[in-house]
């Protein structure tokens, strides 16, 4: 049965009205709902807001590096020290280096473009601020359900958005309601705010239904795989952070790694790899894991022990690819829309910044008793903010790797590093994108195989081990959230042509071409390990793979990410 049919026969699902309904506990989406109730307050108003989070609460879904740079959170609540919100290590170093399959050469510090810098800004769990962010949101009396994931977009007769509305829970394997069924329930609002983060699953529809994206460079992404170790102590340095580039990423490759000491002898350590990459062979989890080896890395590991690991896309297109931000009924805010700075790999920033900007464009239009129009005053005060300023100096960044490595290196210095020094704050010239991320993979055979180290179960591990400790979880009698418009797809062309790629991209595990009864291939998707992460969604090389929200609540469980 599908959805329509099961609407049909048990619907019209039970609806609840607000002023405004948020799509997601994030930094951007619990922004959005702070400002709102602020602003409330502040002008004695009455403001209803509901922020919907599929996972099982505020922060598990959330993965993050961390170095925040705190200017939002400051304009947001200028008193968040008194507040308790958990920003305990500044940031007392920077590092950067250049690392070979053997040597690392670091950067002096007097080279080091602005973007690399992290004076003034705080190393944190993103979770567990997100986790603070949601206690703040409670005590101004906005109403959050967690476990429940926005699936479908609500439009009414003129085509504005009117809402959203939840999943059906206890729907069986074969698609068809089971004992515990229970229809999903609709949220009307004033404005509905789309704050899923990276590749949201309905700000990805919104934007093919308004064509918000008409005139940008496509959205470019990168995926991030992330660990927290307990390190020994003589290994701890609190408030270093390190950065490196080069090995094991060929020049070609857009991609780096970030280590932060936090407090409590905890490390964040984490890899990221442009989605624009081209050989299928390529493995993101794999290069991560023998990145870890290398002679100016493993040291800090040894001794210690691995406590957490998740990974989740990032955006990375930058000012040039932000889509259209508003449409009737709606905005799309913080990284459903693209707002991460890539030179600075922080959008945290970015999220509350955004989140605080649209609330304030509600909040008007609310007072004025306008309802389901277009929330103009929002892309219009981001353009006026510091914000665009910031994301406008760094427009180039990843654009310069698709010329290579030193070209990238060099030009990241002029526009990042002497510019600046001269007093040109904002480069004189744009470099467009070509197209989307998953174009650039290359056929299998017209690229060199790698062969990676086999994990040493102490400093590097299989991703088997590694999903365990990402406490994922998925109701298993649901149908499968990986969906597939073309379930021949698989076997025909990415196994074929690319050798099946997203056996090597995902970092879950989740799919793995095996023998048939007939001694065929077959793709089998093992849902239940999906971290969320979004990269199938963006780098399948047709669009084949979509991912779609599971039952709420399900997913990891990331405990200080
Ligand atoms: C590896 C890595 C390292 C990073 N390092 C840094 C850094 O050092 N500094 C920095 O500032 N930024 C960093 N970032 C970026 C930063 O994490 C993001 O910019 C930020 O989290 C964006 O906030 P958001 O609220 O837009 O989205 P998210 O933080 O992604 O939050 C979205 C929330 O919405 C929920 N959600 C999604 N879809 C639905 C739905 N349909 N229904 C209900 N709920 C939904 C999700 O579960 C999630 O809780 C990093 C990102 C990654 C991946
Ligand atoms: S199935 Fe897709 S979304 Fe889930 S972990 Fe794998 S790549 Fe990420």
């Amino acid at each position: 049965m599908n959805a329509q049919e099961i609407l049909a026969r048990f619907g019209p699902r039970e609806a609840m009205e607000y002023d405004v309904v948020v799509v997601g506990a994030g930094p951007a989406g619990l922004a959005t709902a702070i400002r709102l109730k602020q602003l409330a307050a502040a002008q004695g108003k009455e403001v209803s807001v509901v922020v919907l989070e599929k996972g099982s609460e505020p922060g598990a879904h959330i993965l993050s590096g961390a170095i925040m740079d705190p200017r939002a959170l400051n304009e947001l609540f200028p008193d968040w020290k008194e507040r308790g919100a958990p920003l305990d290590q500044p940031v007392t170093g920077d590092k950067f280096l250049f690392l070979d399959e053997q040597g690392a050469k670091a950067t002096p510090e007097f080279f080091l473009p602005d973007c690399f810098k992290n004076h003034g800004n705080v190393i944190i769990s993103l979770g567990n601020l997100v986790r603070w962010m949601g206690q703040q949101a409670e005590a101004f009396g906005v109403e959050i359900f967690p476990g429940f994931a926005a699936a479908e977009v609500l439009y009414d007769e003129q085509g504005a958005v009117k809402g959203v509305a939840t999943g059906n829970l206890g729907i069986g394997k074969d698609g068809e309601p089971g004992e515990n069924f229970q229809l999903g329930m609709e949220l009307h609002a004033r404005y509905t705010i789309f704050a899923e983060g990276s590749r949201g699953h309905l700000g990805k529809q919104l934007i093919a239904k308004y064509q918000l994206d008409t005139g940008r460079d496509p959205q470019s992404y990168g995926i991030g795989i992330k660990e927290l170790w307990e390190v020994a102590p003589d290994k701890h340095q609190p408030g270093l952070a390190l950065h490196t580039a080069g090995w094991p990423l060929d020049k070609k490759t857009y991609g780096g790694s970030f280590l932060y000491h936090l407090q409590g002898n905890l490390v964040a350590v984490g890899f990221v790899v442009g989605l624009d990459y081209a050989n299928p062979w390529l493995s993101p989890f794999e290069e991560f894991q023998r990145w870890k080896h290398h002679p100016a890395i493993k040291p800090t590991f040894e001794g210690g022990k691995r406590i957490a690991y998740g990974a989740r896309a990032l955006t990375a297109g930058g000012i040039l690819s932000l889509p259209k931000t508003v449409f009737p009924g709606g905005a799309l805010v913080g990284c459903d829309a693209g707002f991460l700075n890539a030179s600075r790999i922080k959008g945290s920033h970015a999220a509350i910044k955004t989140g605080m900007l649209v609330a304030d464009a509600a909040f008007d239009a609310i007072v004025a008793g306008r309802r389901q129009d277009e929330l103009s005053a929002y892309p219009q005060a981001f353009e006026r903010s510091w914000l665009h300023e910031e994301l406008d100096r760094s427009r180039n960044f990843k654009q310069w790797f698709k010329k290579g490595f030193l070209v990238a290196t060099l030009m990241t210095g002029i526009e990042q590093w002497l510019l600046p020094k001269l007093g040109i704050k904002n480069p004189p010239w744009t470099l467009h994108r070509a197209q989307a991320d998953h174009l650039y993979l290359k056929p299998a055979a017209e690229c060199e195989q790698i062969a990676y180290p086999k994990p040493d179960g102490k400093i590097s591990f299989d991703r088997l081990s590694s999903v365990f400790i990402s406490n994922t979880n998925h109701e298993e009698q649901q149908p499968a959230h990986l969906t597939l418009k073309d379930a021949g797809v698989p076997v025909a062309i990415n196994l074929a042509r690319y050798a099946g790629p997203e056996s090597r991209y995902c970092p879950a595990g989740v799919y793995e071409f095996v023998k048939d009864d007939n001694g065929g291939d077959r793709l089998q998707i093992n849902a239940q390990n999906c971290v969320h992460c979004k990269t199938c969604d963006i780098k399948d090389p047709t669009g084949n793979i979509v991912w779609v929200t599971p039952e709420g609540g399900g997913g990891p469980n990331y405990a200080g990410m």
